[in-house]
């Protein structure tokens, strides 16, 4: 705080400042007891494929309900999971939960990959794919099974890179996550390992209205046409939606028209209703 307070001239004391580092502090507490004492648990949102109506896997998305103080959001606790060293066991939580979910639902039947979010972070240790490799092998899991989305700031990180390009070529496959709101270059873009562009829901929210969140989908789409990777849709909520996104080529989408993120035994539930034909009738509308 020092260098923050010379720079704006705050006054020499502020007790908010002193309030907002003691909860910040309790907040890392309670968080790093969660992740030892495996009070985290995983949520499971399908990815819907527009043309079949039928579901090509599912993202974990991490949970955080401490008693006294409700569910948290992972966009404020995994930062702060980042920023304290804490990033690395609560994604290997996420990772085993996800492995072992995919593992078990294809031992029943049901394949379903699950995509796991990879922090900059976790990627910037040189020995996470050999981590990566063990903990799959131990949970004798297929890596076909997993996938990893990272974001376009994780990408700029050429250490990063690397460790992505070890994990890919162990077979997982990797999507660019809220693609369109970072800073990758697109000529970078033809040199990664990645299979999949995942269009961030900033672009679908203003749909079908706004006509530059059109242009930037139908450009996404181009491109990923161009360079022979695919396209997922963040954020699909209405019907409306989908089937604009189908008419510029989007061929899957993600959203709360089709799920909710939910507990694995809910998503069960979801999947067999979904497959015995209890689906939004968009799919008429595109079919
Ligand atoms: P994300 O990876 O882009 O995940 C998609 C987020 O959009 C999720 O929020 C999901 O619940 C939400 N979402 C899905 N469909 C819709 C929709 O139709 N409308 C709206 N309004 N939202 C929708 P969530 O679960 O709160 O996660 C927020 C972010 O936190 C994630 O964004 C990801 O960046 C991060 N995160 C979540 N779990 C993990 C994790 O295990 N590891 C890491 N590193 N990051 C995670
Ligand atoms: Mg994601
Ligand atoms: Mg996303
Ligand atoms: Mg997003």
């Amino acid at each position: 705080y020092r260098a923050k307070r010379e720079r704006t001239g705050w006054a020499a004391f502020d007790p908010r400042v002193d309030e907002d580092a003691s909860a910040r502090l309790g907040m890392v507490n309670d968080l790093r007891a969660a992740i030892e004492e495996g009070e985290l648990t995983v949520a499971y949102q399908p990815v819907v494929d527009l043309e079949t109506a039928t579901a090509t896997g599912a993202e974990a998305l991490v949970r955080w309900s401490p008693a006294h103080r409700g569910p948290q959001s992972p966009a404020s606790f995994v930062p702060l999971a980042e920023q304290s060293g804490l990033i690395a066991g609560l994604t290997d939580f996420v990772l085993r939960s996800a492995a072992g979910q995919a593992a078990a639902w294809e031992g029943s039947g049901r394949r379903m990959p699950v995509a796991v979010n990879l922090s900059g972070a976790v990627l910037a240790d040189p020995g996470y794919p050999a981590q990566l490799t063990r903990t799959l092998r131990e949970l004798r899991v297929a890596p076909s099974l997993l996938k990893v989305e990272v974001t376009e700031t994780t990408l700029v990180n050429e250490s990063a890179v690397s460790a992505l390009r070890r994990v890919n070529a162990m077979g997982i496959r990797v999507a660019v996550d809220d693609f369109g709101t970072g800073y990758s270059s697109l000529g970078r873009l033809k040199q990664l390992p990645v299979q999949t562009l995942k269009i961030d829901r900033s672009f679908v929210t203003g749909l079908p209205a706004d006509r530059r969140d059109i242009a930037i989908v139908r450009s996404i789409v181009a491109l990923a046409d161009e360079l022979g990777m695919n396209v997922i849709a963040e954020g699909v909520e209405t019907e409306e939606v989908a089937r604009l996104l189908w008419d510029l080529g989007v061929r899957r989408g993600q959203g709360y028209l089709f799920a909710r993120p939910m507990p694995a035994v809910a998503f069960e539930a979801w999947h067999d209703r979904w497959l015995r034909g209890d689906r939004a009738d968009w799919h008429a509308a595109v079919a």
